[in-house]
């Protein structure tokens, strides 16, 4: 069954208390055939993780901590994650959504390369693809990335091959480079329909439709034409639009190539 996905959204945030059913009901309604939701602390990885299993098949989670939410984590908080991977039993699809953001202060950078160094440790420990958030933070984070994929080839790990996502790619060349370069992919968001995009559409299109997958972030970053409301999964048809008008592909090519690449980063056709 191929059809579009959001490889990333946080549902359980409170923008969507009120409404979750008519999201969801709308994202079927456009054709979202999966949706991937990346937890950023302990606690929103356990809800990421509930939502997976009240829509088995169609919702999946990520857990993780977010680098925002770094600040003074303790080694339990760790020790939580590891658990939910413990007794994973298929949902969790991936380690995210993790990383480094030096845009945002509420952690220093200290802690968040610590807890960030943990979370791609247990990402090779239970081969899960890791969801990288990048804020103002490219040069350490790529150096970072690379000395672990460096030494997931050395191990033989089957995550070398599908290492992760670099999630709502900004358009910076050194990204795309690092990404086609480590079988790392960049995950497209709502700010490809932008009009003052042109840079990350040109980076896209260099990329090639290979080394793409779709999401929307929501509720943050919504495409045009409703940029500046919630954002919410059905949105990602203007997604997976823009990059077939950008690529030069038909709709349905782009759909079925960022389903498939979705498809074997995350394994999620199993269950
Ligand atoms: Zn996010």
């Amino acid at each position: 069954m191929t059809g579009r996905c959001d490889t990333h959204c946080h549902l359980y945030l409170e923008e969507f208390s009120d409404d979750l059913p008519e999201v969801l009901k709308r994202a079927k309604e456009a054709g979202i055939v999966k949706i991937l939701v990346p937890g950023i602390d302990v606690d929103t990885s356990v809800q990421a993780l509930e939502l997976s299993r009240e829509h088995p098949g169609w919702l999946y989670a990520a857990v993780g901590i977010h680098p925002n939410y770094a600040n003074q984590v303790s080694l339990a908080q760790i020790e939580a994650v590891e658990a939910l991977l413990k007794a994973n039993t298929g949902n969790i699809k991936a380690i995210g959504e993790i990383g480094l953001d030096y845009y945002r202060t509420w952690a220093s950078h200290e802690d968040q390369v610590f807890i960030f160094q943990h979370m791609l440790d247990l990402a090779a420990k239970y081969e899960l693809p890791v969801c990288i958030h990048i804020r103002e933070a490219e040069q350490d984070v790529l150096e970072i990335l690379a000395k672990w994929v460096k030494s997931l080839a050395r191990n033989n790990n089957s995550l070398r091959l599908h290492p992760g996502v670099l999630h709502s790619y900004s358009g910076h060349p050194e990204i795309a480079q690092f990404a086609l370069q480590h079988h790392f992919l960049l995950g497209i968001s709502g700010t490809i329909t932008f009009k003052n995009a042109q840079g990350l559409r040109a980076q896209v299109g260099k990329a090639g439709i290979e080394h793409l997958i779709t999401e929307t972030d929501s509720p943050y970053l919504a495409p045009h034409p409703n940029r500046g409301k919630r954002n919410e999964p059905a949105f990602v048809q203007y997604v997976v639009e823009e990059i077939s008008n950008t690529l030069g592909i038909s709709l349905d090519t782009a759909i079925q190539i960022t389903y498939r690449n979705a498809q074997e980063l995350f394994d999620w056709n199993g269950n």
